[in-house]
């Protein structure tokens, strides 16, 4: 299935009425289809706002929750940033046309060689995916002026917020992995950290170590 107008004038009005509001997070979005992103049975929901399941018993975001953590995450042309959880690869692809570089980890080698392929097919030459466990970020690339978590953790990992970069800013969901959890924003100045909390979220837990497949 390929996005038509409508279809795609529907998909952007919804995140609108989800309080997506921010034009170049809406461009972005415009930009690039979910459902590249999508195989197999579920790819005909692709423009539906809802979490869809990708392999490895994952899923990908749904998309209104894509453009508020995009949005919340206030990404500029000159940014550098980090992502962990690639999942499918949307989130990445989306904020590779925000951010002048975009790492993204997954623990799924399985995942990241599948993103890999569609960021290729797509000429998106700003991404660099890897597998690892991102609870320990990336330290030989860090600084980083932002970075996301799409999986939750019960707090904010030590090292991630060690490697953003002074006023930078970390968009995460924390909490118990099988609660609603928050939504919260960090924002490192030179003396310390701020916190925010900006909505209830529901995600797949941040684990330990690599997945099997
Ligand atoms: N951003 C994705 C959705 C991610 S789902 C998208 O746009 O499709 C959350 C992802 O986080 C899963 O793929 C899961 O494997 C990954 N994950 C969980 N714990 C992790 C960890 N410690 N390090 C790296 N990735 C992790």
């Amino acid at each position: 299935m390929t996005q038509d107008a409508d279809t795609k004038m529907r998909f952007l009005y919804a995140l609108r009425s989800k309080g997506v509001t921010d034009a170049r997070v809406l461009t972005a979005m415009e930009q690039v289809d979910r459902a590249d992103f999508v195989k197999g049975t579920f790819a005909d929901r692709a423009y539906e706002d809802m979490p869809l399941p990708i392999a490895c018993g994952q899923t990908i975001s749904q998309p209104s929750v894509v453009g508020i953590m995009t949005q919340a995450l206030k990404v500029s042309a000159r940014d550098k940033v980090l992502e962990i959880g690639t999942g499918s690869g949307y989130q990445a692809a989306i904020l590779s046309k925000l951010a002048r570089r975009v790492y993204t980890v997954d623990r799924y080698r399985r995942l990241v060689l599948a993103a890999r392929l569609i960021f290729d097919a797509q000429d998106i030459t700003n991404i660099t995916s890897f597998i690892a466990d991102g609870s320990f970020g990336f330290a030989d690339q860090a600084p980083f002026d932002r970075i996301l978590l799409t999986a939750a953790a019960e707090d904010p990992p030590g090292p991630l917020l060690a490697q953003l970069r002074v006023g930078g800013i970390m968009v995460l969901p924390v909490g118990q992995s099988d609660t609603v959890q928050s939504l919260i924003r960090v924002t490192r100045h030179e003396t310390g950290y701020d916190y925010d909390e900006l909505r209830p979220v529901r995600f797949v837990p941040l684990l330990e170590g690599l997945g099997q497949d």
